[in-house]
């Protein structure tokens, strides 16, 4: 730290991203990425949008507002882009949180939540998940404060019915609960025929995952003209330019490409299942993941050895060393191929 850094900040402990290494060719399952490249649509969207960069990007995204209201059946003003989902959910702390409106989230869930949490100055409280690691409810039911809840949740793969998230909305009608859909293209319900009825209600998504465009980051919120508009506010505070013109395009052919989209959220279903048997069979115990990966401990090996172990021999899954989770991986599902590696491998070292 340099004797200039703020006060603000001093005691920050910044989020950890997942490795993504350049020096060895990993099969890497650590990121919850997608292992299918962009949709050709999308490539050709970015390649053509690289022959003007010089100039700054449309900061009100307007064709890609158009065809994503399309396809998501909302009015253009009814959603914002943002720099992948983490800028929309920072914007979320900015917007709806402060010493009035503490935040709630589960204590097992996305870690960002807690870094925007103490970026931003907003206390928070953390509810325990239960002991198979499901949300309690209640615990966000008329509780006056601003809700994060990943629908399904990171790292476990549960997701909450919809009854439950609404029940979660209309209890708390002045307090905004954002909804943090980045994996419910691959399972569970999504929250967005909402927006309409509850306009405490903020809906986000990203195209980093079913989309396959980690690198472009690209992600979107949902909610009524209100709460849109204070999402503006921020984002034309801090940047306006936070899409770049490539990722817009990107975004465009991503959208044009449901049949793209649609048979490669259908193959990561398949996988998962296909991969959760495997496991199964290996002596794996497993929550019930609705996302694309999967949280999985063997009774018979420490997380961390077998982490290790599969680093080794050149797999890459994700660890987190806390109590609670220290003896599960969070393994994202990949290709086939991919999976073969990794259950063979497992195979193999137990
Ligand atoms: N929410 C959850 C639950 C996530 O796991 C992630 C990915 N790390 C994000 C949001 C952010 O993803 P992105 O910024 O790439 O859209």
């Amino acid at each position: 730290m340099s004797r200039f850094f703020s006060t603000k900040y001093a005691s920050l402990t910044p989020y950890t991203p997942g490795e993504q290494p350049r020096e060895r060719k990993f099969v890497k399952l650590n990121t919850n990425e997608s292992p299918f490249p962009p949709s050709p649509l999308a490539i050709a969207g970015a390649a053509k949008a690289a022959e003007a960069l010089h100039l700054y990007s449309d900061p009100t995204c307007t064709p890609l507002t158009a065809r994503a209201a399309e396809v998501f059946g909302v009015k253009p003003e009814q959603l914002v882009f943002t720099n992948g989902s983490d800028d929309a959910l920072n914007f979320a702390f900015m917007a709806f949180c402060d010493a009035d409106h503490p935040a709630v989230f589960p204590d097992i869930t996305y870690g960002f939540y807690k870094v925007f949490a103490r970026l931003n100055g907003v206390p928070y409280e953390e509810k325990p998940l239960m002991e198979d690691f499901s949300v309690r409810v209640e615990d966000y039911l008329n509780c006056g404060r601003t809700v994060f809840l990943a629908n399904p949740n990171a790292p476990t793969g549960i997701a909450l019915p919809l009854s439950d998230i609404e029940k979660i909305a209309a209890s708390n009608p002045d307090s905004v609960v954002i909804i943090d859909e980045a994996y419910i293209d691959f399972g569970g319900e999504s929250a967005l025929p909402l927006i309409d009825k509850y306009d405490n209600l903020l809906v986000i998504q990203t195209f980093s995952k079913s989309r396959s465009l980690a690198g472009g980051r690209l992600g979107m919120a949902f909610g009524c003209e209100a709460l849109i508009r204070d999402l503006n506010t921020i984002r034309y505070s801090t940047n306006p330019y936070n899409i770049n013109s490539m990722t817009m395009a990107a975004g465009v052919g991503a959208l044009e490409d449901g049949a793209y989209f649609r048979k490669n959220c259908q193959v990561i279903r398949e996988n998962r299942a296909w991969t959760a048997g495997e496991l199964n069979r290996l002596g794996f115990a497993m929550t019930d993941s609705s996302a694309n990966f999967l949280f999985a401990r063997h009774p018979g090996i420490p997380g961390k050895e077998l982490y290790l172990a599969l680093k080794e021999r050149g797999i890459l899954v994700r660890h987190f060393d806390t109590p609670r989770l220290t003896d599960y991986l969070r393994i994202t599902v990949g290709s086939r191929e991919q999976m073969e590696i990794l259950t063979q491998t497992l195979e193999e070292l137990l």
